[in-house]
């Protein structure tokens, strides 16, 4: 096999070497790509089976790209949320640290198309090093996502420094890394990757894959090494158009997922990321996915499925709704439309977190 720079380096980035593997005219691509770019690595591109299919859409640069009126640079808030560059802190507890600039392919629906793979991302020794220091002084913080771009796009020094760094800060308590490399390049999980993540335990992957078909066995493999390193492994996956709006592509997704040792975290509906219009579904059609698999499947492949809420107010869960009130007495439908009455014992807490009036904690 290929070590995995190499495989980086042979990327696709214009139209032309996509027109020597696919007989297409590609001519609008580059327009794009001049904006947003493309990467599409020699291993993601060997699982496309043909133009337009569920990953070619992924990756493949699309004129409606550039003529997406109603989606907005920065949906979430995070420029005006961080409080040094590339650090993202919007809930208390936990902060969001952005390490790298790269990945191994660039999703057409990257939440941040704007700035991931241009210049206008600036990552160095010393934004990671500024990124380092805020986190130290801020003792509220007791879980980093590491994230970017990939960070599994580092070197494996860089890497080692930026955990290390995070390990050593008595205040935090977990790491988390956000990586699409087990699903977009699973060659870059080598042995010696494992082991180092490994030295600074506990630390979960997230992981994203959003078709089954990019559950193959070389990124089988890739999660069977962190999994054998102790990393639990969790998946977000993105509700895009086209290529996984719907429940049987969803369901199989899901079992394979957990085959592979990943369970699955989020599904989250497509933010309002300008670029990426073209692959919003409504919300019910989520809602109708997340029925089909409640109660349907097991459990454990069920993901929560969250909107990010557009400004900046964070993930909010969404549920199909499962409850009727009827005074006292609860009117519940199970998975498969069956009611059953719940009587509510009456200490009026349950009663206002269910209405969503007052919560206990304010933040
Ligand atoms: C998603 C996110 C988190 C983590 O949220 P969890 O629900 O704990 O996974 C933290 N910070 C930011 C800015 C995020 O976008």
């Amino acid at each position: 096999m290929k070590r995995w720079q190499t495989h980086l380096q042979n990327s696709i980035t214009t139209s032309k070497q996509l027109t020597s593997r696919f007989a297409l005219p590609l001519a609008d691509i580059d327009r794009v790509a001049d904006i947003y770019p493309m990467r599409i690595n020699p291993y993601y591109l060997s699982l496309i089976k043909q133009p337009g299919d569920a990953l070619w859409r992924q990756v493949v640069p699309d004129l409606q790209e550039l003529y997406d009126t109603v989606c907005i640079d920065d949906p979430l808030n995070e420029e005006n949320l961080s409080p040094v560059a590339n650090l993202v802190h919007k809930y208390p507890d936990r902060a969001l640290f952005l390490v790298s600039n790269q990945c191994a392919v660039y999703c057409r629906f990257c939440t941040r198309k704007r700035k991931v793979g241009t210049k206008s991302m600036h990552i160095n020794f010393e934004t990671i090093n500024r990124g380092i220091k805020y986190i130290t002084e801020t003792p509220a913080i007791k879980d980093v996502l590491v994230s970017g771009g990939d960070p599994l796009l580092l070197a494996d020094s860089r890497l080692e420094y930026i955990l290390a760094s995070l390990r050593a800060i008595k205040h935090v308590e977990i790491i988390r890394i956000g990586s699409r490399v087990p699903c977009t390049l699973p060659m870059r999980v080598t042995k010696k990757l494992a082991a180092l993540i490994k030295r600074y335990h506990p630390v979960y992957i997230n992981t994203h894959f959003n078709h089954p078909d990019e559950i193959t066995p070389e990124a089988a493999e890739a999660c069977s090494r962190l999994a054998d390193a102790g990393i639990p492994l969790g998946n977000q996956t993105v509700l895009l158009k086209g290529i996984n709006d719907d429940p049987i592509i969803i369901k199989d997704l899901l079992y394979k997922l957990l085959r592979i040792r990943v369970k699955p975290y989020y599904l989250f509906q497509t933010d309002m990321t300008k670029g990426t219009d073209h692959f919003r579904v409504s919300v019910e059609k989520g809602l109708e996915i997340m029925q089909s698999l409640i109660g349907h499947v097991s459990g454990m492949a069920v993901p929560t499925f969250a909107v990010d809420a557009p400004g900046g107010g964070g993930k909010i869960p969404l549920l199909p709704n499962y409850i009727k009130h009827m005074g006292r007495q609860l009117v519940f439908r199970n998975y498969c439309g069956v009611t059953c009455i719940y009587d509510n014992p009456n200490d009026n807490t349950e009663m206002r977190l269910i209405h969503g009036e007052k919560t206990a904690h304010r933040c």
